[in-house]
Protein backbone atom coordinates (compact mmCIF):
# COMPACT_ATOMS: atom_id res chain seq x y z
CA UNK A 1 0.00 0.00 0.00
CA UNK A 2 1.20 3.54 -0.90
CA UNK A 3 0.96 6.04 1.73
CA UNK A 4 0.05 9.54 1.25
CA UNK A 5 2.26 11.51 3.91
CA UNK A 6 0.43 14.19 3.79
CA UNK A 7 -3.03 12.57 4.73
CA UNK A 8 -1.26 10.33 7.10
CA UNK A 9 -0.10 13.50 8.44
CA UNK A 10 -3.10 15.15 9.02
CA UNK A 11 -4.96 11.80 10.15
CA UNK A 12 -2.26 11.79 13.22
CA UNK A 13 -3.05 15.78 13.91
CA UNK A 14 -6.50 14.67 13.72
CA UNK A 15 -6.37 12.39 16.80
CA UNK A 16 -4.51 15.05 18.77
CA UNK A 17 -7.23 16.92 17.97
CA UNK A 18 -9.67 14.62 19.71
CA UNK A 19 -7.64 14.85 22.91
CA UNK A 20 -9.89 17.75 24.19
CA UNK A 21 -13.14 15.61 23.73
CA UNK A 22 -11.39 13.08 25.82
CA UNK A 23 -10.33 15.79 28.72
CA UNK A 24 -14.22 16.94 28.18
CA UNK A 25 -15.07 12.94 29.03
CA UNK A 26 -13.03 13.10 32.45
CA UNK A 27 -15.40 16.25 33.33
CA UNK A 28 -18.43 14.37 32.36
CA UNK A 29 -17.29 11.38 34.50
CA UNK A 30 -17.70 13.73 37.33
CA UNK A 31 -21.02 14.22 36.65
CA UNK A 32 -22.98 11.23 35.22
CA UNK A 33 -22.25 7.61 35.01
CA UNK A 34 -18.91 6.33 32.96
CA UNK A 35 -21.13 4.65 30.08
CA UNK A 36 -23.26 8.09 29.42
CA UNK A 37 -20.54 10.09 29.30
CA UNK A 38 -18.03 7.75 26.55
CA UNK A 39 -21.58 7.57 24.76
CA UNK A 40 -22.16 11.89 24.94
CA UNK A 41 -18.22 12.12 24.20
CA UNK A 42 -18.19 9.36 21.16
CA UNK A 43 -21.18 11.49 19.59
CA UNK A 44 -19.38 14.55 19.97
CA UNK A 45 -16.45 13.54 18.55
CA UNK A 46 -17.95 11.18 15.79
CA UNK A 47 -20.26 14.78 14.60
CA UNK A 48 -17.00 16.74 14.48
CA UNK A 49 -14.94 13.99 12.69
CA UNK A 50 -17.08 12.38 10.55
CA UNK A 51 -16.47 15.48 8.51
CA UNK A 52 -12.30 15.95 9.22
CA UNK A 53 -12.10 12.28 8.39
CA UNK A 54 -13.79 12.72 5.24
CA UNK A 55 -11.91 15.69 4.06
CA UNK A 56 -8.48 14.09 5.08
CA UNK A 57 -9.62 10.54 3.22
CA UNK A 58 -11.83 12.43 -0.06
CA UNK A 59 -9.61 15.63 -0.62
CA UNK A 60 -7.68 16.42 -4.19
CA UNK A 61 -5.69 18.71 -2.50
CA UNK A 62 -3.87 16.67 -0.91
CA UNK A 63 -3.12 14.12 -3.74
CA UNK A 64 -1.35 15.07 -7.12
CA UNK A 65 -4.29 15.19 -9.86
CA UNK A 66 -4.14 13.77 -13.09
CA UNK A 67 -5.84 14.42 -16.44
CA UNK A 68 -6.17 10.95 -18.48
CA UNK A 69 -7.51 11.58 -22.44
CA UNK A 70 -7.87 8.85 -24.77
CA UNK A 71 -6.32 9.36 -28.52
CA UNK A 72 -3.47 12.27 -27.72
CA UNK A 73 -0.40 12.59 -29.72
CA UNK A 74 2.18 12.65 -27.31
CA UNK A 75 4.38 15.32 -27.21
CA UNK A 76 7.53 13.26 -26.53
CA UNK A 77 6.81 10.58 -28.78
CA UNK A 78 4.21 11.58 -31.06
CA UNK A 79 2.10 8.03 -30.68
CA UNK A 80 -1.53 8.18 -30.62
CA UNK A 81 -2.63 6.49 -27.51
CA UNK A 82 -4.03 7.16 -23.88
CA UNK A 83 -2.70 9.99 -22.89
CA UNK A 84 -1.57 11.50 -19.11
CA UNK A 85 -0.75 14.47 -17.88
CA UNK A 86 -0.21 16.22 -14.37
CA UNK A 87 -2.93 19.09 -13.42
CA UNK A 88 -1.21 19.92 -9.63
CA UNK A 89 0.89 18.41 -6.85
CA UNK A 90 2.05 20.53 -4.35
CA UNK A 91 3.66 23.80 -5.72
CA UNK A 92 3.45 22.09 -9.10
CA UNK A 93 0.73 23.45 -10.79
CA UNK A 94 -0.81 23.14 -14.08
CA UNK A 95 -4.15 23.94 -13.67
CA UNK A 96 -4.22 27.09 -16.21
CA UNK A 97 -1.89 25.69 -18.55
CA UNK A 98 -3.74 26.84 -22.03
CA UNK A 99 -1.08 24.35 -24.19
CA UNK A 100 -1.44 20.96 -21.87
CA UNK A 101 1.01 18.61 -22.68
CA UNK A 102 -0.47 14.65 -22.86
CA UNK A 103 2.36 12.04 -22.96
CA UNK A 104 1.61 8.62 -23.75
CA UNK A 105 2.15 6.05 -20.43
CA UNK A 106 5.40 4.76 -20.99
CA UNK A 107 6.77 8.53 -21.87
CA UNK A 108 4.61 9.67 -18.70
CA UNK A 109 6.48 7.51 -16.59
CA UNK A 110 9.93 8.76 -17.63
CA UNK A 111 8.44 12.25 -17.24
CA UNK A 112 7.28 11.65 -13.39
CA UNK A 113 10.74 10.30 -12.84
CA UNK A 114 11.92 13.28 -14.12
CA UNK A 115 9.61 15.23 -11.91
CA UNK A 116 10.38 13.53 -8.98
CA UNK A 117 14.10 14.33 -10.27
CA UNK A 118 13.51 17.94 -9.68
CA UNK A 119 11.72 17.59 -6.31
CA UNK A 120 8.01 17.25 -7.31
CA UNK A 121 6.02 15.06 -5.10
CA UNK A 122 4.24 12.88 -7.16
CA UNK A 123 1.56 9.66 -5.53
ZN1 LIG B 1 5.24 8.85 -25.76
Amino acid sequence: MKVNYKRYGLYLLRWQASTPILAGVGILLATMGQIVAAVVANLIGGLIFFWVDQFIFTSQSLAAQWEVRDNITCVDCGRTARGYRLVRSGEYDRTQDHAPEFRCEECSLKKSHELKGRGIKID
